[in-house]
């Protein structure tokens, strides 16, 4: 039995395991919380293709733990976990520190897999975290700097081609946002846009297959053939080998070459191997939990996120499951300090929301209004950045956003998509005004239905943030 005064530790800082830490802090639980996360800052991964292009800034979806957890009870230690023993109640790390815990969240996610796939570790370059987009700009930065130089059409050709592995979510909203934004990168360096081509290569047909968006199926097939470049797609294609300069794949049982200057690799993921060695229950790698997230052998361990399932409940590996489990266990956390019996804790899916392109989102209504274009757009932003972390930080990016969408501050789609003339410019402002200034008038003539109405999407909260509701 180890003493109740060690320490809550949480592995991993994702939306699970830091959103957990922060709850604590924030209802002031007394015993001490220890945050071990391998990286220095936390990927806001929804926001992701905003980092890519520029919309928003590193500082805001990409932030440091330091910063985020000022002022937080939260002890934050960049470690790698490298064993965790459940019957000692011991977690060991890479750096050889051992931190004994009276309760430990498991909340570590899942790992990029290449399914052995020979070339793709070496040559695919992957889209999971803040690091891994910096590193995709300067590549993409890089590419169309070459290209501009070369005079040998077939090089160019090279240069200009994107193949993204995976037609998933990632992979479309990724496709969505390079067909828009390469383009317009590359017409600032002087070049033909029209000579950017972007390629959504998938294994079957069908996009977005299995997926809690799969609904949206008709939806984003218009949208990637919107985009200022269309979108092409390479479909029933088996990737066989990735190379430096392009892929190899199956189809209709030939062998056929994509070459491209830039491969992503958005097509799958895997458990975290750390979790599959413990030898407690799994359901196709993920952690099995009960109804209140505990691990029924360990009731001290509690496991949520990407890496646990209640099989009797089991909820989609998204980031808005993950942060409501962090808050869930939390909650339970402080009860079981306080003596009390832990409860299970209503995860409510919030619609869907997907990036099609620069200012270009779907907002899915509970499976039945999808709102497209612009209004989807900030839609999606409203709600993302209603989540992200700490309130300081969160009211810094909604009003600089929100300062952007209606003075046109720092838009890259400015040169290319909307023209440079100011009264489009000012036509863009007046409809952003419009879209914003009719939720304020729906609040003030029906203040409780708009609160019931909207309060998933994060929108009345952000409003009240900028405007003070009515009396
Ligand atoms: C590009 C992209 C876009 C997405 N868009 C959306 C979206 O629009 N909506 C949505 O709901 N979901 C989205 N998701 C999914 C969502 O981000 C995940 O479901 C969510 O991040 C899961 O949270 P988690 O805390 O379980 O895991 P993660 O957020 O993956 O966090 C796990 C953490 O554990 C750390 N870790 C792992 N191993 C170790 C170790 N050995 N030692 C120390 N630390 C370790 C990792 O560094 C990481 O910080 C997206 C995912 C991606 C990749």
């Amino acid at each position: 039995m180890q003493p109740a005064s060690n320490p809550t530790v949480i592995l991993g800082g994702g939306f699970a395991g830091l959103f957990t830490a922060l709850h604590l802090s924030q209802q002031n639980y007394t015993h001490p919380i220890i945050l071990i996360e391998q990286r220095d800052r936390f990927s806001f991964k929804p926001l992701l293709y905003e980092l890519l292009s520029g919309e928003l800034h590193s500082e805001q979806v990409y932030p440091r733990y330091k910063e985020l957890l000022a002022g937080s009870s939260v002890n934050f230690v960049q470690d790698t976990v490298e064993f965790i023993d459940l019957d000692q109640r011991q977690v060991t790390l890479d750096s050889g520190k051992v931190f004994r815990y009276s309760h430990l969240v498991l909340a570590l996610g899942s790992k990029t897999t290449y399914f052995n796939t020979p070339g793709a570790a070496e040559y695919a370059m992957p889209f999971t975290s803040g690091e891994q987009v910096i590193a995709l700009r300067k590549h993409l930065r890089h590419r169309l700097h070459e290209a501009i130089q070369t005079d040998d059409s077939a090089k160019r050709r090279l240069l200009l081609t994107v193949a993204i592995i995976g037609a998933g979510p990632a992979g479309i909203e990724l496709a969505c946002t390079l067909a828009d934004l390469l383009p317009i990168w590359y017409d600032e360096l002087g070049g033909d846009a029209a000579e950017i081509r972007v390629f959504l290569v998938n294994r079957s047909r069908e996009i977005l297959k299995g997926d809690v968006n799969s609904h949206l199926r008709c939806t984003v097939q218009t949208a990637l053939k919107n985009r200022v470049v269309p979108v092409d797609f390479l479909f029933d294609a088996a990737v066989s080998k990735i190379q430096a300069d392009g892929i190899e794949y199956q189809k209709q049982d030939k062998t056929q070459i994509l070459q491209a200057g830039t491969i992503v690799w958005t097509a799958g993921t895997a458990p975290n191997p750390l979790l599959m060695e413990l030898a407690v229950p799994h359901n196709r790698g993920r952690l099995l939990v009960t109804p209140t997230l505990q691990i029924p052998e360990f009731p001290e361990v509690f496991a949520a996120g990407d890496c646990a399932t209640d099989a009797e409940n089991p909820q989609p590996p998204t980031a808005q499951v993950a942060y409501q489990q962090g808050k869930a266990i939390a909650v339970n956390l402080k009860r079981m300090r306080e003596g009390k019996l832990t409860v299970p804790m209503p995860i409510s899916m919030r619609g869907t929301l997907m990036k099609l392109g620069l200012n270009e989102s779907v907002a899915n209504l509970f499976n039945k209004v999808q709102i497209k274009g612009q209004p989807g757009h900030l839609i999606r932003q409203g709600t993302y950045l209603e989540l992200l972390p700490n309130p300081a930080h969160n009211h810094k990016v909604t009003a600089e956003w929100l300062t952007d969408e209606l003075f046109q501050r720092h838009r890259p789609v400015s040169h290319m998509q909307l023209g440079q003339t100011h009264w489009l410019s000012g036509a863009i402002a007046l409809m952003a005004g419009l879209i914003l200034a009719s939720p304020l008038i729906w609040r003030a003539a029906q203040p409780i239905q708009f609160q019931q109405s909207l309060g998933w999407t994060g929108v009345p909260s952000l409003l009240n943030q900028l405007t003070p509701p009515p009396r």
